[in-house]
């Protein structure tokens, strides 16, 4: 699986860093950086839990 973002959605507020801060980091700057495009089995569970997390729909789990 894979994560897209829709950069138009993302408003910078970091939830999904919280849910899965291996594959997410807002910077100072308040951008999100996707520090893992990659979801593995292992860790598919905390990708999910951000992509519900995100208040404004901006995360996507592609296979
Ligand atoms: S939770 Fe959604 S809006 Fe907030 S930083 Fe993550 S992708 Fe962007």
């Amino acid at each position: 699986m894979k994560i897209v973002v829709d950069r138009i959605k993302c408003v910078g507020l970091g939830l999904c860093e919280a849910a899965a801060p291996t594959h997410f980091e807002v910077g100072d700057d308040g951008q999100l950086i996707v520090l893992r495009e990659t979801v593995d089995e292992q860790d598919l569970a905390q990708a999910e839990e951000a992509v519900r997390s995100c208040p404004t729909s901006a995360l996507k789990l592609i296979s």
